[in-house]
């Protein structure tokens, strides 16, 4: 199994679609660590005209269907919160006056 740590960050705000509530409107994910799964276990065969090539199956087959070594884990590592406030027409950086 390969497994991906990564640190999340949610940038909330409160804006006229729902200003009672802050939600998340961006949210960005930075890769910390990769964990190597290893070599593919099972490697497919692909064919190019007359020219055959062994590709990991992880570039060929669906998530569900790859070997244990190709399967990708995110772990979130750590997850953070920014909430700048409120967006929307009367936000205070517009500088247009009422
Ligand atoms: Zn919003
Ligand atoms: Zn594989």
């Amino acid at each position: 199994m390969t497994a991906v740590q990564v640190d999340v960050h949610h940038l909330t705000h409160t804006c006229p679609a729902n200003p009672d509530e802050p939600h998340p409107y961006d949210t960005r994910r930075t890769i910390v660590a990769i964990a190597p799964g290893g070599p593919c276990r099972n490697p497919v065969t692909v064919r190019f005209g007359d020219t055959t090539a062994v590709i990991d199956c992880g570039r060929r087959l669906p998530r569900e269907q790859r070997c244990p070594a190709c399967r990708i884990t995110v772990i979130e590592h750590t997850v953070t919160f920014t909430h700048p406030g409120h967006h929307g027409p009367q936000h205070p950086t517009t500088g247009i006056a009422a």
